[in-house]
Parts: structure tokens; sequence; C-alpha cells
């Protein structure tokens, strides 16, 4: 059967051929304007900008310029196409009297090229906040570099869902690293991370960059100091001590004088005022000889001399630290 409209082509539904079907959906179409940053790929649509899911918000902002009839209403886009100052859009119409409708759409474009605010800040250098990298030695250690690429992985992961998480430099400085940062907030950030894998402590200092809408803007610096002491290491506070072990929240202390231990968290061991007297332990293999079921021969495995320690051991060798001659178990 041909269509009753066009007696041409088939016919489809209630008499009609698609083509004619869809002549009697009218929609209007507004000019649309699409901002693209040229350096990114970021959109603006309606003096907002976005840096995600951009072919969906540019699919919303196109069917917010068309215009149905009362009686229609659009049910789905099935494809669409940017062109150069138009978008075609496939759509599926769903008309109170004729049902579901396939219906071809063009759309009159306008695309004007323009930097984004995230990327003027980028190539601006802008920054926040800065977190400065330093050592409890001050002395430059691979733990330094270790905790940027903590650092710089984290930034690079949030930058996916928001664009103004970045880092906008890092200097090297001779005692450590200087990491500027795009949004002061990935700071405070940083800082919890730091302190879930170092032993470490951080002081936040804040200064006035400038003005902005009649407020002051706030810059800040982190200043995270990293422990990189290491078992074996001394270090002094009014009594000798040699660290025995560092996990992220606690430092455990022999004081060397009275044989005891001392267990500090960051917090405690940074408001302190700790001299370093050797970090590098001075540390000797020896080789277990025998015990007597309380004390254990031991033969250092440098000079051969023999030393008594009370203590059992469960390997046939062993490390001793060595401080002022005098040698420690950890
Ligand atoms: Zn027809
Ligand atoms: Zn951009």
């Amino acid at each position: 059967m041909k269509c009753i409209v066009c007696g041409i082509n088939d016919a489809y539904k209630f008499g009609r051929c698609r083509d004619c079907l869809s002549n009697e959906i009218k929609l209007k179409t507004e000019k649309m304007e699409i901002t693209e940053c040229p350096k990114c790929g970021s959109v603006r649509l309606n003096k907002k900008w976005y840096y995600n899911n951009i072919d969906e918000n540019i699919k919303r902002n196109a069917i917010s310029h068309i215009k149905t009839e009362k009686t229609d209403k659009i049910k789905s886009v099935n494809s669409l196409k940017i062109l150069d100052d138009n978008i075609l859009m496939d759509l599926i119409v769903d008309d109170r009297n004729l049902g579901e409708i396939e219906k071809e759409i063009s759309i009159d474009l306008k695309v004007t090229k323009e930097s984004c605010p995230v990327c003027n800040k980028v190539t601006g250098s802008y920054y926040e906040g800065v977190i400065q990298l330093r050592t409890f030695t001050t002395e430059y250690d691979n733990v330094i570099d270790d905790a940027k690429d903590k650092i710089i992985d984290f930034i690079k992961n949030i930058n996916k869902t928001d664009p103004n998480s970045f880092v906008s430099k890092v200097d090297k400085l001779k005692e450590g690293l200087d990491i500027y940062l795009g949004k002061k907030e990935d700071a405070i950030k940083i800082d919890k991370i730091m302190e879930e894998n170092y032993f470490s402590t951080v002081k936040i200092t804040k200064s006035i960059a400038g003005r902005k809408d009649g407020k002051d803007l706030f810059r800040y610096t982190h200043l995270i100091r990293i422990l990189d002491l290491m078992a074996g290491s001394v270090i002094y506070d009014k009594l000798y001590y040699m660290v025995k072990a560092i996990t992220p929240n606690n430092i455990e202390l022999l004081d060397i004088k009275n044989n005891s231990l001392l267990n500090l968290n960051s917090k405690d061991f940074f408001r302190k005022s700790f001299n370093v007297i050797h970090r590098i332990p001075e540390k000797d293999k020896f080789i277990v000889i025998s015990n007597n079921g309380n004390e254990t021969q031991l033969m250092n495995s440098k000079n051969y001399k023999i030393i008594t320690v009370r203590q059992l051991f469960n390997s046939p060798e062993i490390y001793l630290y060595k401080y002022n001659e005098k040698y420690f178990s950890l």
C-alpha cells in the first residue's frame, strides 16, 4: 500500500510513509552557541564551562534549543553530529496522535574558541597553596621523591573530575621540593596522605596574595617534614636515644643510658628538640655461636671477637647496632 499523502513511498503507519509522518512533526530551533577551549577541549554552554561529560552536556544543551508543539515531546536522540556551523540530530519524537516518529533536524551553530578559566590558571602559573617537602634532617632524601610521586598521582587522579585541581609547578631545591597547587583545599588532603604514609609533621602558614572582589586572597604554605631516620640512628634530647622502629604514627626509641623504651607519636616527637647524632647506623654482623638459656655467645663476623649478650636469638646471624663502642640489639 502506497502512502495516502505522497502516493509515492510505501505506507508505514496510519497510511503514511516515514517521510510524510516526519513532515507532520513541526519543530523550531534556535541558534546555538558553543565556546570551545582550544587547549583542553572543555566547552562553555550558557555561560557555564563544562570539563567533563562534554558530549552529554552538548546534547542536553542542543535539546533545549528545540521547540516542539504542545502535542509533541522529544523522547530520545539517536545521533548527534557537530559540523562547522550546524548540529545534525536524529530524534525520536513522541506525538500524541501519531506515536513515536523519527525526525531529523539541524540546529544553527556558532562555535567560538576561547581559553577556559582553568587553562588560564595553568598557563598563568596560578597557585593557591604550596607544599614544601622537607626531611627532619633537612638533607635531601629519596623519601622526598617518593612523597612527591604520591602527591602527583593524587592530584592527577582528582584532576579527572575537578580541573581546578592541578600542580602548576614543582621547584627542586637543595633541601627539598616545593609543589605549587592550583587549589588550596588539595593541600589539606595531601597533609592527610603524608600523615598516613610517613612519620611526619605539617606546619601551615598563610599569606595575603592579593585582593579579589573586595576580599583578601590567601595563599597557604604547608611545610611537611618527613622523618628520615632509620633503625640504629642515634638522636639526642637531654638523653641519647637509638631509633628502634618507625611506623607512620609511632617511633620507638631506646634510651641508651637507662636501657628503657620510649614511644612517641609524631606530634610529641616533633615538639621535642632532638638533635641527630648520627643518621646512618653503625652496625656489625654477628654469628650466633651458642647460648646457655638466657645468654648468647656471638662472634663478630669481621674481627672474630666473641661477645656475650643477655638475649636469645632465633637466627644464626644477627646485626647489632653500635654506639660509643657498645652494642645494642634492636
Ligand atoms: Zn508519503
Ligand atoms: Zn581549557
